[in-house]
């Protein structure tokens, strides 16, 4: 249910954004229309009225004035709608990050001295001015001038078509101050809706009504901007009274308008570069006001006090902590005497314990390299015996051999005394 009503509320939102720009448009166009009606067919109320008779320069002149107006109020529109003021695309620098740098944790950057973050534009705009619901956009620093010279031909042009109703008024008021003439001019709309008055009546008093409350709306609104403007002032910057950025008439002048600001004004194809860069500002004043200053010293009288007293109570707790520590270092000494005493203890416990192991150790020690030594002395004899049987052994190998060969000898002996037997018997 809340998404939906979120959704419902976003498309309304949406859908009236606009309307504020395209009432104002449709005002502007038929103010216009009207008023060249009535150069042009110098349009009384009742046909049979007396006119007032205009030559044909006069009405030129009329509607050169009217459209100049009118171009020029639909140009700086447009030019003030094209130029955006925001941060998006300029390099902020932060090398030089001091006194009114802020940091935006919607754009999530550091910002520059007089900026400051749209919640409708939905980003930082740099010198912002204030939100403006008619154009749907941020007045900045860079299209401050645009914004001005468009409030600047508003005011003329409502103030000129004001003029050149009068006579509508005139010719209502001619009649006589009736309820039904007061009441044409208040409510127009209700006598055209309950059918008191002519469409054509009521398109008349409709528009002079539109120029009259548009033109007093316009005035404070223009006049407004105009002093901020001479005062080198944003309108936040208004709210707090502080003028730290005014560098006088003629520089606030060009920090706004540019430096052909004596021109500018008249044609928004002239090109009037602005002189700063929209972060660095030259600051001529206090930035905080002398009454926030008065608080912020009041503060720290506070806090002073404050830090008087703790340090009071400081001291007093340090010479309580002084009486401490003297106390803990006596009851420190006897605790090492105490220490030592036991290690000392502890020391002569170990060397009691120690010898008998000792003793025991040694004879363990001595069995051991006894029993070792006889190991070695054995291996030893069986060595020496080894080799004596291998050389007793090589000698019966070598006995052997000779026994062999006198066997043989022997044999051939043998041999031959059977054979001379043989022959002695025969
Ligand atoms: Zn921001
Ligand atoms: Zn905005």
């Amino acid at each position: 249910m809340t998404s939906f009503a979120s959704q419902v509320f976003l498309r309304v939102d949406k859908f009236c954004r606009p309307l504020p720009m395209v009432l104002n448009t449709f005002l502007v166009f038929s103010i216009t229309a009207e008023v060249s009606y009535l150069v042009l067919v110098e349009a009384p109320l009742e046909a049979d009225q007396k006119k007032t008779v205009w030559s044909a320069c006069w009405k030129a002149f009329h509607l050169l004035v009217q459209y100049f107006m009118l171009g020029n109020i639909c140009w700086n529109a447009l030019l003030f709608l094209r130029t955006s003021p925001s941060i998006k695309g300029v390099f902020l620098g932060g090398e030089g990050m001091g006194q009114g740098w802020r940091y935006c944790y919607t754009c999530e950057t550091h910002t520059p001295p007089r900026c400051s973050h749209c919640y409708d534009c939905k980003v930082c705009v740099l010198r912002r001015d204030h939100h403006c619901v008619f154009f749907g956009q941020c007045v900045g620093f860079r299209n401050y001038r645009y914004f001005l010279s468009c409030l600047l031909f508003m005011w003329s042009g409502l103030l000129y078509a004001t003029l050149m109703n009068a006579e509508v008024f005139i010719v209502i008021l001619k009649e006589g101050v009736t309820m039904h003439s007061v009441l044409l001019l208040i409510i127009p709309w209700i006598m055209l809706v309950s059918g008191q008055v002519t469409a054509h009546a009521f398109a008349f008093a409709f528009i002079a009504d539109t120029c009259i409350v548009g033109f007093l709306l316009v005035s404070a609104f223009f006049f407004f901007h105009l002093i901020l403007m001479l005062r080198g002032q944003t309108t936040r910057e208004w709210y707090s009274t502080r003028r730290p950025y005014s560098l006088g008439l003629r520089g606030n002048l060009r920090h706004a308008l540019g430096l052909r600001w004596y021109l500018c004004w008249l044609c928004p194809l002239i090109p009037s570069p602005l002189p700063g860069d929209g972060i660095n500002f030259q600051v001529t004043g206090l930035l905080e006001p002398t009454r926030m200053l008065k608080e912020k010293i009041a503060e720290l009288d506070y806090s002073l006090n404050q830090q008087k007293d703790l340090t009071t109570k400081m001291r007093h707790w340090l010479d309580v902590a002084d009486d401490d520590v003297a106390l803990l270092r006596s009851e420190n000494s006897t605790l090492k005497e105490k220490v030592k005493a036991l290690e000392k203890v502890i020391s002569e416990a170990q060397k009691v314990e120690a010898e008998p192991c000792k003793g025991l150790l040694a004879d363990d020690l001595g069995v051991k390299t006894f029993r070792e030594n006889k190991i070695q002395e054995l291996l030893k004899n069986l060595q020496q015996e080894r080799d004596r049987d291998h050389i007793i052994f090589s000698k019966l190998r070598a006995e052997f051999q000779t026994l062999e060969y006198f066997r043989l000898t022997n044999k051939e002996l043998n041999e031959k005394l059977e054979g001379r037997l043989d022959e002695a018997s025969l």
